[in-house]
């Protein structure tokens, strides 16, 4: 657990992500980036790009391999598929995010769950809808592997991925520093069929800081 000095009362940017909503901005080099989990246990489906070049993305796997670990925390940097450090964690009161389980999509309802929940809301279309709607060239192909803030997806021993409950609770947070100029996507997971989040999406709240 490493704690942030920052204070939100210094902000320059707050806003509150409501739950099944998608978000979208860019975050300035030097910039420190905060997202609070508000009510506990919400997973926050979040992507990078470099802001000057959307084809140069964040990569779990070049995050995993750099810092040979599957669990992001205070001191891991995220790496673009270029090799780029988009951001460094520089606090987290959580102690653990999650980079291998992926977004749900409507496709995953219907495995996972059931055939009639293939319409129901996923993060995948969520994350469609905000680079749709920022323009700029982005489409479905550029919505690679994700993070997953606050999930709890340990590996077994034996390598078998398992979906547990969360380990988060109100007010814990995750606090990075853009090492480049970066854009941020952000899928609020709208999940109502996983068992980490109690079945029941809650808002989170991001903050931006200058340098
Ligand atoms: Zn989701």
């Amino acid at each position: 657990m490493t704690q942030s000095k920052l204070d939100p009362g210094n902000a320059v940017y707050s806003a509150t992500i409501l739950a099944g909503d998608p978000w979208i901005h860019e975050v300035r080099k030097g910039q420190y980036f905060r997202i609070v989990d508000l009510h506990g246990n919400q997973a926050v489906d979040t992507l990078f790009y470099n802001a000057h070049d959307y084809s140069d993305r964040y990569s779990a796997q070049g995050t995993i391999q750099n810092q040979r670990n599957l669990y992001l925390s205070a001191g891991t940097q995220l790496l673009s598929t270029e090799g780029t450090v988009l951001l460094t964690i520089t606090a987290d009161t959580c102690g653990r995010h999650d980079t291998l389980g992926g977004a749900c999509a409507n496709e995953s309802n219907m495995v996972r769950y059931a055939i009639e929940k293939r319409h129901m809301h996923a993060c995948r279309s969520s994350f469609l809808k905000a680079i749709t709607e920022w323009g700029r060239g982005l489409s479905k192909r550029d919505i690679p592997n994700n993070i997953n803030f606050f999930m709890n997806v340990p590996v077994t021993r034996e390598g078998g991925l398992t979906f547990e409950d969360g380990i988060s609770e109100p007010g814990k947070y995750v606090e990075m520093r853009a090492e480049t100029d970066v854009l941020a996507l952000i899928s609020n997971c709208p999940q109502l069929n996983n068992p980490c989040n109690a079945y029941d999406p809650t808002p989170v709240q991001v903050l931006i800081w200058d340098a």
